[in-house]
């Protein structure tokens, strides 16, 4: 048996996310650039402004713990932004592109507030208040981002390229607001 601690996994811990959050800041441009819908442009423009909070909340959290902040490659993030990045070369360009690039994006914000989510429970567990409460701030903000998403599908991304009576339906609600309208 080694003995590492609960301190040591969580400082693992924040490694991973420090690579994983620069790779999403980097990814996301791309991604942006694709979106059809501005809702859908605005919402990942302002994610993409978070995430710089994001990781800049990382680096006072290593900070908090006397450590330089550092990163170790996340092959989770690796895999999720491949992925992304195949389905949207594959859709980006069709007519359900927005709900390709809601799809990818939701895989990372899922996987960001599991990791924040295990990572302020054992700050919290280990009494590291300031940590905890830096984690707490950015989960609040994937779970904000990932609704926003869930929204915007709701409001008629996935049923802009259903049918030609889909379409028409997401034209009326487009009536309604301008994010809702179908992709021309
Ligand atoms: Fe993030
Ligand atoms: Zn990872
Ligand atoms: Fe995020």
């Amino acid at each position: 048996m080694s003995n590492k601690t609960l301190k040591d996994l969580l400082i693992h811990a924040l490694r991973d996310i420090y690579f994983a959050e620069s790779a999403i800041y980097k990814a996301l441009p791309k991604i942006i650039d694709a979106s059809k819908r501005p809702g859908l442009k605005d919402a990942l423009t302002k994610h993409r402004h978070e995430t710089e909070d994001h990781i800049s909340r990382l680096e006072q959290a290593f900070g908090a713990v006397g450590m330089k902040p550092q990163s170790t490659p996340c092959e989770a993030i690796k895999g999720i932004l491949k992925e992304g990045d195949e389905i949207i070369e594959a859709f980006g360009e069709s007519e359900i592109g927005d709900a390709a690039i809601v799809f990818a994006c939701q895989a990372v914000e899922h996987y960001e507030i599991n990791r924040y989510g295990t990572m302020h429970a054992w700050a919290a567990q280990l009494g590291m208040d300031d940590v905890a409460s830096l984690l707490a701030d950015t989960l609040q903000q994937e779970h904000a981002a990932n609704d926003a998403l869930t929204s915007l599908a709701e409001e008629g991304i996935n049923e802009a390229g259903g049918s030609h009576e889909a379409d028409a339906d997401a034209k009326n609600e487009g009536a309604r607001g301008s994010d809702a309208s179908a992709p021309s």
